[in-house]
C-alpha cells in the first residue's frame, strides 16, 4: 500500500505520525512510504533519517495523494483538496467536530479518529488520548516551574531555609496523574481532586493528598462513576462542597495544574476567579482545558486564554493547548507507535486496506466512510 506522511500545518503543530522507527516497519511489512519534505524536521526528523528507514522523500501534494494518509490533526481544506477520494486517514480527527467530519466524508475519505478507540486493554497500545495527555502533563509541570520564580523542593541552606512549593492538581486522570508524579519529582507538595472515587488511591500511591469531598446522594456517585472509566457531569450540590475545598487549596496554593475535563462537552470551571484574586502573588496556573469552557473560551479557569500566558490578578496563567507538541520527538515517537498497532487492525500481512467492523477498536475509530459519517 502507498502510505503517505505530510508535513502537519496546523498552526503551531510540531509532532509527526510516522518515525524512522515506525516507517521502517511499515516498509518491512511491504508498503511504500512517501514522507513530505521537512515533515519531521519540528520533532527533530530529518529527512535523511526518513530515507535511510527506507521512506522516499516527496512533496505535500506527493504524501497527501497516497492511498493511506497518516497524519496528527485533522486535514485542513486546503490539504482535503490534494487527497484523492476513497483514500484512507488516520489521525487525531477529533470526533466532537461535527463540520470536520461533514467535510472528510464530503472528501470521500474512509477515516479514522484514534480518540475515539475505547479505554480496553486491547487498545492501550493505539491510545493516543493517554500517550499525548501523559506528555502534556509532565509538561505542564516543568512549564510551571518555569514560571514560578521560586523553588519547587524544600531547600536547607546556609542562607536559610526554602519551603518546597504547594501544588494543586484538579482533575487526575491521565495528564494529572503524570503532574502528580513529575511534581513530586520536583520536591512539590501535592493535593489532588478528581469526581471519580477510585482516583483517590492512585493519587495517594503517587505521594499526594486527596481532596476528600464525600458523596452524599446516590445521584452523586453514580454521576461520580461515569462511564467507561470517564466522568460525567456532577450535580450541582457536589460541585459546590468540592467549590468550597478546592478554593481553600487554591488559595494556598503556589502552583495550579488543571486537567479536568468531560468528553464533548464544555470543561468544568473549577478555579473562578474570585479564588484566582485569592492566590499568592507569583503563583501559577496551567490550564490544560483552556480553549474547551463553554463556547471554546476559557477552560477550568475562565480567566486562561488558549495558547496564550496571561497575568490576572498577579497570578501567571498559562493557557497552551499542545503541551505534548511542546516534547515534539517523544510525543511524535508514541504516537507514531499508537498508529502502527492501529494498522495492524486495518492492515492485515496478505493484502490491502480493510475496515473489520467486527472489531470494536475499529468500528470506534471509524469516523467517514463511502461518502457519509458513521461515527458511533
Ligand atoms: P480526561 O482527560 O477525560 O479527564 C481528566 C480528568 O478530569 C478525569 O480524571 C475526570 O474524572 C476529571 N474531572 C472531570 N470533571 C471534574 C471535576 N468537576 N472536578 C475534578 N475532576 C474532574 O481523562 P483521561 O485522562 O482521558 O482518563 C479517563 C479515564 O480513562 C480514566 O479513568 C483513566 O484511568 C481511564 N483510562 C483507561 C485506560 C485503559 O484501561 N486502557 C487507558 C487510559 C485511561
Amino acid at each position: 500500500m502507498l502510505i503517505g506522511v505530510p508535513k502537519e500545518t496546523a498552526q503551531g503543530e510540531t509532532r509527526v505520525a510516522v518515525t524512522p522507527e515506525t516507517a521502517k516497519k511499515l516498509k518491512a511489512q511491504g508498503h511504500t512510504l512517501k514522507v513530505a519534505a521537512g515533515a519531521g524536521l519540528a520533532a527533530s526528523v530529518t529527512d535523511e533519517a526518513y530515507v535511510a528507514a527506507g521512506a522516499e522523500i516527496t512533496d505535500q501534494a506527493g504524501a497527501l495523494g497516497a492511498e493511506l494518509v497518516l497524519k496528527v490533526r485533522s486535514p485542513s481544506e486546503q490539504e482535503l483538496t490534494l487527497m484523492k477520494a476513497g483514500a484512507n486517514l488516520v489521525g487525531m480527527l477529533n470526533p466532537f467536530d461535527r463540520e470536520g467530519l461533514q467535510r472528510l466524508a464530503a472528501a470521500g475519505l474512509t477515516s479514522f479518529a484514534l480518540e475515539a478507540a475505547p479505554r480496553t486493554t486491547r487498545a492501550q497500545s493505539m491510545d493516543v488520548l493517554s500517550s499525548q495527555a501523559n506528555i502534556a502533563g509532565y509538561k505542564a509541570v516543568m512549564m510551571a516551574a518555569d514560571k514560578y520564580q521560586r523553588f519547587f523542593p524544600m531547600l536547607m541552606t546556609a542562607a536559610g531555609t526554602v519551603k518546597a512549593a504547594r501544588v494543586v492538581i484538579l482533575g487526575v486522570g491521565v495528564a494529572g496523574l503524570q503532574a502528580i508524579a513529575t511534581a513530586k519529582r520536583l520536591g512539590a507538595v501535592i493535593e489532588a481532586s478528581d469526581v471519580r472515587p477510585s482516583v483517590k488511591e492512585q493519587v495517594e500511591s503517587l505521594g499526594a493528598k486527596f481532596i476528600d469531598v464525600p458523596y452524599e446522594t446516590a445521584e452523586e456517585k453514580e454521576a461520580a462513576e461515569g462511564v467507561g472509566g470517564y466522568a460525567k457531569p456532577m450535580p450541582q450540590s457536589w460541585l459546590d462542597r468540592q467549590k468550597v475545598e478546592v478554593a481553600k487549596r487554591v488559595a494556598a496554593a503556589d502552583v495550579v495544574i488543571s486537567t479536568a475535563l468531560i468528553p464533548g462537552r464544555a470543561a468544568p470551571v473549577l478555579v473562578t476567579e474570585e479564588m484566582v484574586k485569592a492566590m499568592k502573588p507569583g503563583s501559577v496556573i496551567v490550564d490544560i482545558a483552556a480553549g474547551k469552557g463553554a463556547n471554546g473560551v476559557g477552560g477550568n479557569c475562565p480567566l486562561s486564554v488558549a495558547d496564550q500566558t496571561v497575568v490576572a490578578h498577579g497570578v501567571t496563567i498559562i493557557g497552551e493547548t499542545n503541551l505534548a507538541g511542546l516534547v515534539a520527538a517523544d510525543a511524535s515517537a508514541l504516537y507514531a507507535r499508537n498508529v502502527l498497532d492501529f494498522l495492524k487492525l486495518v492492515l492485515p500481512k496478505d493484502g490491502g486496506f480493510t475496515v473489520p467492523m467486527d472489531d470494536d477498536i475499529v468500528a470506534a475509530c471509524l469516523m467517514t466512510q463511502a461518502g457519509e459519517i458513521k461515527r458511533k
